[in-house]
């Protein structure tokens, strides 16, 4: 039989999926916080426990619950996007551009990993349909922009 799992069990357990699935804290973060183990926490991931509550809300009275995941991570996407765009669009006072390079790249690893986890929870096979890789694709070019650029920045 497979061991129990002590975040399923844990009284804080939505609080724990949504800090991994929707605020992308770190595990170390979120362990301390909740007073639980890396690995314990680790091993509830890996078993997809998160994307098996989202599945099981569709068939329950919890589907508001995993929309509100999912809305929530939707909006944390959008508002990254918007940062990484304000980065971008940086000007100095007098109107040259001046793009915040590190802040863009820091705004595009988040993305990054949003999207590892929103495909995690939505079950979505590495090699996938239309919408997640046209956000990759747009990521990796933005990544190929910045690349070229930072030398120049640099002083
Ligand atoms: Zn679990």
């Amino acid at each position: 039989m497979a061991r129990k799992c002590t975040i399923c069990e844990h009284k804080d357990r939505n609080k724990i999926d949504s800090a991994v699935a929707v605020k992308g804290a770190s595990l170390r973060t979120i362990a301390t916080q909740y007073r639980i183990t890396i690995s314990s926490l680790r091993r509830h991931i890996s078993n997809g426990h998160i994307a098996e509550k989202i599945v099981q809300a569709q068939h329950a009275h919890e589907v508001i619950e995993a929309d509100t995941i999912l809305s929530q991570m939707q909006t944390v996407k959008n508002e990254l996007w918007i940062i990484h765009k304000e980065a971008r669009d940086r000007k100095t006072n007098d109107g040259d551009k001046y793009p915040d390079n590190p802040l863009a790249l820091k705004t595009l690893t988040q993305l990054d990993k949003h999207l590892e986890t929103e495909s995690k929870i939505l079950g979505v096979n590495p090699e996938p349909p239309a919408n997640p890789v046209t956000v990759n694709l747009n990521i990796a070019e933005e990544v190929r922009k910045l690349v070229g650029i930072l030398p120049a920045v640099k002083r």
